[in-house]
């Protein structure tokens, strides 16, 4: 089968990425991949007002490239919903979560003290309030669990199949793609399986911050290719936000 190169999930200057966006697009020209830009927009970095953002939107537009975001799931979002009209596409991802009024980073230095049975119900819930709340195409790096939490325990005890199942049919209902990440090599085989059998979409990410992770998609075209993921089960932006406004 033919490869589908196209990585919509690349950050750079205008959140935490390290090349410019024409830096990202001469990269892409050169590696012959399609390329979407979806910087974070949330208070946790640069592009944090509207006027941030307009400015983020102008100079993709001048650069030809696809526009999207990735927006904090279960955090404010800082622009109106007008303003996010002007995207191609929505990626959203979880990156913090409230657990007994305590909040929990998955990156920051504020980890999860619990056992990871607890970690694990807060996480899927919060994922799934997320994918029904927000006004996203694709979930990006679905099944991340950070390392304090994973430490020895083996997948499977962590994503067990009513976990897979429920976040899957979330996704399947609110027609939200299930990001196939570079990076973090996410999702494992299991989800991808289940997931492809519940009729679900995915999309392409290397969740790439420099010139050596940005447009690498090598972990998305293997699982494709294992599991034969056809063509028309890859979102690819429409240059059109197609669930807007549901937002509240
Ligand atoms: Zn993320
Ligand atoms: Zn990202």
């Amino acid at each position: 089968m033919s490869e589908i190169l196209i990585d919509i999930h690349n950050h750079t200057t205008f959140s935490d990425g390290c090349l410019t966006p024409l830096e990202l697009k001469s990269l892409a020209e050169k590696r012959g991949i399609t390329l979407g830009i979806s910087d974070h927009l949330d208070y946790y970095h640069n592009m944090d007002t509207e006027d941030k953002f307009d400015d983020y939107l102008r100079t993709l537009d001048r650069l030809g490239i696809m526009k999207g975001v990735e927006l904090g799931l279960l955090e404010s979002i800082p622009v109106s919903e007008t303003q996010l009209s002007r995207l191609d596409y929505i990626i959203g991802g979880l990156h913090r979560l409230v657990i007994q009024g305590d909040e929990v980073e998955f990156w920051g230095e504020k980890r999860f003290e619990g056992d990871a049975d607890k970690f694990m119900d807060n996480l899927v819930d919060g994922l799934i309030r997320g994918v029904g709340e927000y006004p996203i195409d694709v979930l990006a790096h679905p099944t991340y669990v950070p390392g304090y939490i994973t430490c020895d325990t083996e997948i499977s005890k962590l994503w067990t199949v009513e976990r897979m199942r429920a976040l899957i049919g979330t996704c399947v209902e609110h027609g939200v793609a299930i990001e196939i990440n570079n990076h973090w090599e996410v999702p494992h085989s299991a989800f991808i399986k289940t997931a492809l059998g519940m009729g679900a979409m995915f999309s392409i990410g290397s969740d790439g911050h420099s010139e050596r992770s940005c447009l690498k998609i090598e972990y998305p075209l293997k699982v494709i290719e294992r599991f034969s993921i056809p063509g028309d089960r890859i979102f690819t932006p429409k240059r059109a936000v197609k669930r807007l406004l549901r937002f509240v």
